[in-house]
């Protein structure tokens, strides 16, 4: 199937590894020219560099802490000098610290809000008027089964993710008279960095190894093993390509079946 993504202009945030970085790799193995971001500039290039090698697309590196505004107009403005307009944004976040209610305090609440929320926000507004003027418009927001289930101890997930679909979805019915389509993607557990860095963490907490914490969450997983970070790529990819032009508002599970929930 040709998705009709070579030579479109995309933006990933916070894409020096993970689902962010399986989404870049992915959007550059269908010929998409790139700009990708990180904290870190030497991180970012250094994700840029294995990407440009594997598939020979433009791509380019920018330093950018997604809670900050500017950093993120930084982002977008970067892709329209390089490559002349935006097709495609893909927000991503590092996600929110664990915690529950009572845990939370109040700057943790502000923070997440900037990191989490306002950063689709501000991407969406950087993006809109150059995906209006080209034409194209496919804005894709990576968020967490937590949309659909909330999570034990992640308030500030449960919370921001929400605020993100509700966001996206109204954005999807004014949005879609001009070509440009919102959509949600929603990894249940995928095997990234954090997945290993989250499971030390339980493990440290409860006693238990590393592999019995992994496990448990196996368990839990109708297919049975975790996600791979290009399984959950596809459907990124996907949503950003000309086939997926009759699909705005909707929220995609990437989760092994996880979630029971019917909607
Ligand atoms: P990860 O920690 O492996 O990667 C996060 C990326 O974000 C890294 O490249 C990091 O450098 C970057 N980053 C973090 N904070 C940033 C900031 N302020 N500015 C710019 N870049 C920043 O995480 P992941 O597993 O790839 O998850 C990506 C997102 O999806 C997170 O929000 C996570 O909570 C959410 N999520 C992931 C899973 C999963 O199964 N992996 C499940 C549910 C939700």
């Amino acid at each position: 199937m040709d998705l009709g993504l070579k030579g479109k202009r995309a933006v990933v945030l916070a894409a020096s590894r993970g689902l962010g970085y399986a989404c870049a790799m992915g959007l550059a193995q269908e010929g998409c020219d790139l700009v990708i971001c990180s904290r870190s500039l030497e991180r970012a290039e250094a994700a840029a560099e294995k990407i440009r090698g594997a598939t020979g697309v433009r791509i380019t590196a920018v330093s950018a802490d997604v809670s900050q505004k500017a950093d993120i107009e930084n982002v977008v403005a970067t892709c329209v000098e390089q490559y002349g307009g935006v097709d495609i944004v893909v927000h991503n976040a590092g996600g929110p610290p664990a915690g529950g209610f009572e845990a939370t305090a109040e700057p943790s609440w502000y923070k997440a809000f900037e990191q989490n929320l306002m950063s689709f926000v501000w991407l969406s507004h950087a993006a809109i008027p150059h995906m209006k003027a080209g034409g194209y418009g496919r804005i894709i927001a990576i968020t967490s089964s937590s949309i659909k289930q909330p999570i034990p101890n992640l308030v500030l997930s449960n919370a921001m993710r929400t605020g993100v679909l509700g966001t996206a979805k109204t954005m999807a019915g004014e949005l879609a008279p001009h070509g440009i389509l919102v959509n949600v993607v929603a990894p249940g557990t995928i095997a990234t960095e954090r997945i290993d860095e989250l499971n030390q963490a339980n493990a440290s907490k409860s006693g238990k190894t590393v592999d019995e914490v992994r496990q448990a969450t196996i368990n839990r997983i109708p297919l049975g093993r975790l996600g791979r970070p290009d399984e959950f790529a596809n459907m990124v990819v996907f949503l950003a390509s000309e086939k997926a032009s009759y699909i705005t508002g909707s929220v995609m599970m990437v989760d092994g079946g996880i979630v029971a929930a019917l909607q």
